[in-house]
């Protein structure tokens, strides 16, 4: 079947077990409560994909408060009392904590979430995990003083940790690297390898995704530096084209990104944002298809998946859900001619 459905990765969350339209909000249950909370969520989440016509879903990352952060306060050597303030991508001041000894991965992080997302579908699942890069750009590094090493040592603990996940069933693994989109020098130096790193030797597909953000106030005002057309994953994606990598999720839909870039993907299956996830009007299905069409001319159609840009989790339920709804409705239509 052409134009399967996915999703970049997070939904929003219920009301009951986080604030809604925040990132980073934090959880109104706790203890077992707060367990049961999040396994709930997942069902909802999972219920909404399928019931929308999505084919290979998540568990819409119901169980973490923070794509990256989430993993992070999982592993040793991360001491998240201790704060420092660093540039994001180059793009906003934050808080974040120090790594003040080796990074060190003493149990699994999100195994028991990813067999419990497994056990509740009979779809196929993928399933997210922060990529290296991305993991280094949200710490205050005082031991390693090393991006480079510190990627490193995050991709061997991310590989241990995917490895696991992968041997539930899991369908896919999907490191997410919107660092890849700021800084190109280092992606080509060391950030391919630690991301091949992360991804190796694992018995299910991979994907990379890289885009440029949800739509909060730093990445919009970002966006308005980035002149008429946004060029920045054509550094990017012929590297990513070599690589072992099967599978690239890109930003598309209401983007400056020329189309014709996929073209460097060459080999690779293309996860094609079709749904803008920085506004709340919904697409038409005719757009989404329009937006596959284009992508297909450009690669070959059985390597297309529709996707969405980036993750929907600020958004309300109901936009997502129509997000869902037209990102499935619009598939079809491509798929129709
Ligand atoms: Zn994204």
């Amino acid at each position: 079947m052409l134009f399967p459905t996915t999703i970049a990765g997070s939904l929003p969350k219920p009301a009951w077990l986080a604030e809604p339209g925040a990132l980073w909000a934090p959880w109104r249950l706790d203890g077992e409560a707060l367990a049961q909370g999040k396994r709930d969520a997942v069902r909802l989440a999972l219920f909404e994909q399928e019931r929308a016509g999505i084919d290979i879903v998540t568990d819409g990352e119901q169980t973490r408060r923070h794509f990256v952060t989430t993993f992070i306060e999982g592993l040793d050597g991360v001491d998240f009392e201790r704060r420092r303030t660093v540039r994001i991508r180059n793009r906003y001041d934050a808080d974040v904590p120090v790594v003040a000894g080796p990074v060190a991965r003493r149990r699994p992080i999100y195994v028991d979430d990813a067999r419990f997302v497994r056990s509740q579908t009979a779809r196929r699942v993928k399933y997210t995990l922060p990529g290296p890069m991305t993991m280094v750009d949200t710490l205050f590094d005082a031991h390693y003083r090393s991006r480079e090493k510190l990627a490193w040592a995050f991709a061997e603990i991310l590989n241990a940790e995917a490895r696991e996940i992968a041997a539930l069933g899991i369908d896919v693994i999907q490191f997410d690297e919107p660092a890849f989109n700021v800084y190109f020098d280092e992606v080509r130096d060391w950030g391919i390898a630690a991301l091949e790193r992360a991804a190796a030797g694992l018995a299910c597909a991979t994907a990379v995704h890289i885009c440029y953000g949800y739509g909060i106030k730093a990445n919009v005002e970002w966006k308005k530096t980035l002149g008429g057309e946004w060029r920045q994953y054509e550094a990017t994606f012929p590297l990513l084209a070599r690589s072992a990598i099967g599978q690239v999720s890109l930003e598309c839909q209401n983007s400056r990104v020329p189309i014709d870039l996929v073209a460097l993907l060459d080999g690779k299956d293309v996860l094609v944002g079709a749904i803008d996830v920085a506004t709340e009007r919904i697409e038409t299905a005719e757009e989404v298809a329009a937006t596959l069409r284009a992508a297909a001319r450009l690669v070959p159609p059985e390597r297309v998946q529709a996707c969405t840009n980036c993750g929907m989790v600020p958004l309300s339920r109901e936009v997502a859900r129509g997000k869902l709804r037209a990102l499935a409705a619009g598939a079809a239509l491509a798929r129709a001619g």
